[in-house]
């Protein structure tokens, strides 16, 4: 007979067990007869603290724990897409089906529906050898995903039956045979969620992921298998940024896990995304999303697993050879329940209350990012970039949470309330901001978008922060005190921030700016930075140069269409004649 442990103890989403002998760590085990979820977080000898996925008000001392002996894992194949899980990936839709809006504890629920069918596409055929992460067929799982049936880890062989047609994900599809061994493989894996998914090896980021958007392209870009950080303090449109890069960054598939502030706010954001719209294709974008949502009345237990389910699934998808984004929002309210349920172990807090291993937790987090070579005998590489959202108390960046995560991640997009009040969006800080890839992606961007791009951005960078000096003099002396040559680099620093960074999201073309637009865009304003210190030296006055016509051309650069981005170099054209209208009243 299987052996039962006992509680002794219960603390919130902490359970104490003893009569644990032979459990191990992260094994999943259920609590009470209710049989609440729960995961051995730490052991010792026959004791064990188990942090419990559910509510564990009404759970007493005396009451069984069922061991399962596998680690929390999540279940991997078609019926991902579309899917919205809670953290521990239970569909939120079929709990909510089974038992009404209150979620009742204890529900065991698939989180693959086992009756559906999917239509299996061979790629294989008897007589063929494959082994580990070789693709065996595919699914259309939807209009915009084909998800690849790849040969599970650790198993090859020669085919000796394939099938065609329509299989649940348990009926088995292939089978292998290795020697005296005979493997029959269906549709689904399960992959434990503490430990990274393997590839064969990770590749250096030197591929951008473009998002469309000109202030990261163009000044703080970011790599496929990078890591960024963008804090979000309220209301300066991290949301809005989030639904532009779902929407437009250069990845097939996206996850996004919600750890709620507020359940409303994750209310919001299922209500939201399952609205937008795959702006390539036109079908709805939860076509290639899938959601993990924590609201805060879940237990902190969940939200503390669910990033783990996230990007286990994320890797997935990475390994069948996609570009993968997952949005994480707020890491901080997954690092919060990491404190509260280190507190409730009596563990030695470190600073502002956060266990010791935060920072190390936070780290092997984002390490779970990049772009690799894929397991398979056939060549693929997939990417998973991660993005996690921080909201420090107060926008305090100097919090463990964001400055453990600034050590780790190489791209920070200071969003600033400050810049969204003044409705500058995105309203990503020029001055703030940073990218550690710009090095690794150098090559790539000059051999396949322009030989002059870090040219052009480097100098543009360097008006923006002359900029910030100036208004410092302005401020103090006003700006008839300034020359004419600090006059034009205000003028064209303003250029840089109205008619280049601003991004209208809700603009049918500025939504979205390809990056030969981009360049071709800050080429042209680099262009009147050149032709406006040249005319100066010759004598044209600088309020003549501020009330050129040719700027509002310049303005308007951002709502040429893709098709017509040739009209954007006739803009020099006209910047030489104007000026050479000027020169004549001198
Ligand atoms: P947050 O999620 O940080 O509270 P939102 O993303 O909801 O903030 O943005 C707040 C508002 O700011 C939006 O409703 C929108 O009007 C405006 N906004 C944000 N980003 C942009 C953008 N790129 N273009 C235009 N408007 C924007």
């Amino acid at each position: 007979m299987e052996k039962i442990g006992k509680i002794i103890k219960v603390a919130g989403p902490l359970v104490v067990a003893e009569n644990m002998l032979g459990a191990k760590m992260y094994d999943v085990v259920l609590v009470s007869d209710m049989k609440l979820m729960g995961e051995i977080i730490e052991l010792n000898g026959e004791t064990a603290y188990i942090q419990v996925y559910e509510e564990t008000s009404g759970i007493g001392v005396g009451e069984p724990v069922y061991p399962t002996d596998a680690p929390l894992s999540v279940e991997l194949g078609p019926g991902l897409i579309e899917s919205i899980y809670d953290g521990t990936q239970r569909p939120l839709d079929k709990i909510y089906s089974k038992v009404g809006d209150f979620i009742t504890r204890g529900v065991q629920t698939n989180s693959l529906d086992r009756e559906k069918k999917w239509k299996f596409n061979p790629l294989v055929k008897k007589g063929d050898k494959v082994s580990e992460g070789d693709k065996l067929g595919y699914v259309q799982e939807t209009t915009l995903i084909k998800h690849y049936i790849m040969v599970p880890p650790e198993i090859s062989g020669e085919v000796v039956q394939i099938k065609e047609g329509d299989f649940k994900v348990e009926d088995t599809v292939v089978v292998l045979k290795n020697n005296d061994k005979e493997y029959k493989i269906n549709m689904i894996q399960k992959w434990p969620v503490r430990k990274p998914r393997p590839y064969l090896e990770k590749l250096s980021p030197t591929v951008p992921m473009f998002t469309g958007q000109r202030v990261i392209d163009m000044f703080f870009p970011i790599s496929k298998g990078g890591s960024a950080c963008v804090p979000g303090p309220f209301g300066s449109g991290k949301t809005v940024i989030q639904h532009q890069l779902a929407k437009w960054a250069e990845a097939e598939v996206i996850v996004y896990i919600g750890c709620g502030e507020r359940g409303n706010e994750m209310t919001d954001v299922l209500l939201e995304f399952p609205e937008l719209v795959d702006p390539k294709s036109g079908e709805p974008l939860m076509k290639r999303t899938i959601l993990i949502a924590n609201t805060s009345n879940m237990p902190v237990a969940a939200r503390e697993a669910s990033v783990y389910t996230g990007i286990t699934i994320a890797e997935y998808f990475r390994d069948m050879g996609y570009s993968v984004a997952l949005m994480a929002d707020s890491t901080s309210r997954w690092a919060e329940a990491m404190r509260e349920i280190s507190g409730r172990l009596e563990e030695m807090p470190g600073e502002e209350g956060y266990p010791a291993y935060l920072a190390a937790k936070i780290a092997s987090f984002y390490e779970r990012a990049g772009r690799v070579k894929c397991i398979s005998t056939e060549e693929r590489e997939g990417a998973l970039t991660v993005i996690g959202a921080v909201s420090p108390p107060g926008g305090d960046l100097s919090d463990p949470v964001v400055q453990a995560t600034l050590r780790v991640v190489k791209v920070f997009w200071s969003l600033e309330a400050q810049l969204a009040y003044r409705r500058h969006f995105p309203a990503i800080s020029w001055l703030n901001s940073y990218s550690l890839y710009i090095d690794n992606i150098k090559d790539y961007i000059i051999k396949n978008v322009a030989e002059d791009y870090f040219e052009l951005q480097g100098k543009s960078m360097r008006l923006l922060e002359e900029e910030a000096e100036l208004e410092e003099i302005v401020r103090l002396v006003g700006v008839d005190a300034l020359s004419g040559t600090d006059r034009l680099i205000l003028l064209v620093a303003r250029m840089i921030r109205e008619d280049f960074l601003h991004q209208n999201a809700f603009h049918e073309i500025d939504t979205y700016s390809r990056i030969d637009k981009q360049h071709k865009m800050i080429d042209v304003i680099q262009y009147f930075y050149v032709k406006g210190k040249e005319y100066l030296q010759k004598g044209v006055n600088i309020v003549d140069i501020e009330n050129m016509k040719v700027r509002d051309r310049i303005a308007r650069m951002k709502y040429v269409s893709i098709d017509k981005i040739e009209n954007i170099d006739q803009i020099k054209k006209e910047i030489d004649e104007e000026f050479e209208n000027l020169l004549k009243n001198v």
